[in-house]
């Protein structure tokens, strides 16, 4: 009975296996088609001050459409990242994100910055700082309205390297924030040592905020410990009036999360720079 028992979870456990391999593969396949067929879209979520309710930026979130779905990118920016092809994908929303906001400046809405998220490999990549800058240059969009989403997992063990890479695109005019932040292995003396902008609040420490000690704790911590940094503050994911509660009273800058807006084609998103930026009424 034992042996038989060992034999099924065996039998389980490569019949997973085989599963995750025929997915990774079947991914990567649907990748080269996107990237071929031009089937990737770049969405935008609004950054909204907590005191103002104003918009005051506005996240790029790559979209890939799939025989009447999306693939969430959480699935397969890891494929993307393993099979290299994260450098023309990630290349291309850089570019297409500056773009869009260059278009909305013309347009004559008040400008706002646009923040791009960077892979690991792309941050590590040795022609990063060419390619930003002459992404700046072909579209015309000043350095200051960009910045760059890069999770601790970025830059670990490889503190020296990262100094230079963050220095060289501050250097630039261009904003760094640290996304995701608590939930990676970073060192806190990183935070002292490297020219970071602003931190985002991961959304698992904002889910229970308003209910779980412990979440409170760490939230109140990372907005004073980078506020006296002087650092902007972005909670991600809020969701609920008692976390915007919170975050305001404990004096968080900005909010990301459905409680104002998902993500949104671009198109959909000017519609809400047409309402005069002021969220308010969405609550
Ligand atoms: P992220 O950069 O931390 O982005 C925030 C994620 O939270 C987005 O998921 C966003 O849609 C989602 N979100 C925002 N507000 C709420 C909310 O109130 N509730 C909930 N449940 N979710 C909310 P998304 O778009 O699925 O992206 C997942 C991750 O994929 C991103 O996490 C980022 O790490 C990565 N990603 C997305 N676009 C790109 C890209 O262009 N390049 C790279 N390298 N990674 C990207
Ligand atoms: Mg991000
Ligand atoms: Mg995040
Ligand atoms: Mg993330």
């Amino acid at each position: 009975d034992a042996k038989r028992r060992s034999t099924n979870s065996f039998q389980y456990y490569t019949s997973k296996m085989r599963q995750k391999v025929l997915r990774y593969m079947e991914l990567e396949n649907i990748l080269y088609q996107a990237i071929e067929k031009e089937w990737f879209q770049v969405y935008y979520q609004p950054r909204v001050d907590i005191n103002s309710r104003k918009i005051v930026g506005m996240e790029a979130l790559l979209r890939l459409p799939y025989q009447g779905t999306y693939i969430s990118p959480a699935e397969f920016i890891p494929v993307a990242e393993e099979t290299g092809l994260i450098f023309p994908i990630g290349k291309w929303v850089l570019e297409t994100a500056c773009k869009q906001n260059k278009k909305w400046q013309l347009a004559g809405y008040p400008p706002l910055r646009v923040s791009v998220n960077l892979s690991p490999n792309q941050f590590n990549q040795k022609n990063l700082l060419s390619q930003i800058e002459k992404t700046l240059i072909e579209t015309g969009l000043t350095p200051c309205w960009l910045e760059l989403e890069i999770t601790e997992g970025a830059f670990m063990n490889k503190a020296e390297a990262t100094l230079k890479t963050f220095s060289a695109i501050k250097k630039l005019g261009v904003h760094i924030s640290i996304d995701d932040f608590g939930t990676g292995y970073s060192s806190l003396g990183f935070l002292k040592r490297f020219e970071i902008d602003c931190l985002k609040i991961d959304k698992t420490f904002v889910n229970e905020i308003a209910h779980y000690d412990k979440d409170s704790s760490i939230a109140k911590a990372i907005i004073r410990m980078g506020k006296s940094l002087n650092m902007a503050i972005v909670a991600e994911g809020v969701e609920k009036q008692e976390q915007l509660d919170f975050l305001r009273q404990h004096n968080c800058d900005q909010v990301q999360g459905y409680i104002y807006s998902p993500p949104l084609p671009s198109t959909d998103f000017e519609l809400l720079l047409q309402r005069d930026f002021d969220l308010s009424c969405c609550l």
